[in-house]
């Protein structure tokens, strides 16, 4: 999809290119802000194309570059008995205009505690019943008070819905080496392409699953 069939103005694509993570933020700087993607690209990202084992292996290389703790507040995960956990794998994504023409780009894989990640899926989060840890985790971390916090889930929801219309391509290219997607030599997909190249929802144990907001897996799963 072409910038010039969006309609979209000068406010508009500021609002598309916020970036949500900061991990070397300063003090003062915001650190993490709302996310939630478009649907257009649910459900294909990484997990969603590589095979179980390439993905295990992607997400345990994130978290042990981390020191297996979260790169936004620091926590460590623990699973069920509080047994410990390597973070989830997230991918930093970021939503810009590349010669005329709507990009996706992986900018790097981050490892975020369960608190943070769900910051990340917002809107997954709010269907979930856990706006309230949405809002309680953004103030921890940029030391807000729950209005400024608010104010940044309503400026999520708005970019939402202004990307909610639009199809991206898909630029993998910070992992050329890494990891091999379809026949794609060079990591970079156009937005018809995506569909043939596999999707998490479809990954469920149980084969197909429906494509909702509700239905969304948890990501990253994997114990230490
Ligand atoms: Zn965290």
């Amino acid at each position: 999809m072409t910038a010039s069939d969006t309609g979209l103005d000068k406010h508009d694509w500021q609002l598309l290119s916020v970036l949500t993570l900061n991990p070397d933020a300063t003090p003062g700087e915001v650190r993490m802000r709302a996310d939630m993607l478009p649907p257009s690209t649910w459900g294909s990202n990484l997990r969603g194309m590589l095979t179980n084992a390439a993905w295990r292996k992607l997400s345990r290389e994130t978290s042990e570059a981390a020191g297996r703790r979260c790169v936004i507040c620091g926590s460590e995960s623990f699973g069920p008995n509080h047994t410990p956990q390597n973070p989830d794998c997230h991918e930093m994504w970021v939503f810009e205009v590349v010669d005329g023409v709507l990009v996706q780009r992986l900018e790097r894989l981050v490892a975020l505690c369960k608190a943070c990640h769900n910051v990340q899926h917002a809107g997954r989060a709010e269907k979930l019943g856990l706006t309230g840890d949405v809002v309680d985790t953004l103030c921890r971390v940029n030391r807000w008070v729950p209005a400024e916090a608010e104010d940044d889930i309503d400026r999520a929801w708005d970019r939402y819905e202004l990307m909610s219309g639009l199809e991206f391509d898909l630029d993998l290219r910070a992992l050329v080496g890494r990891i091999q997607v379809g026949d794609g030599v060079d990591l970079y997909f156009q937005a018809d392409e995506r569909e043939k190249l596999g999707n998490s929802w479809l990954k469920g144990p149980n084969g197909p699953i429906a494509p909702t907001l509700f239905d969304l897996p948890t990501e990253g799963e994997e114990r230490r």
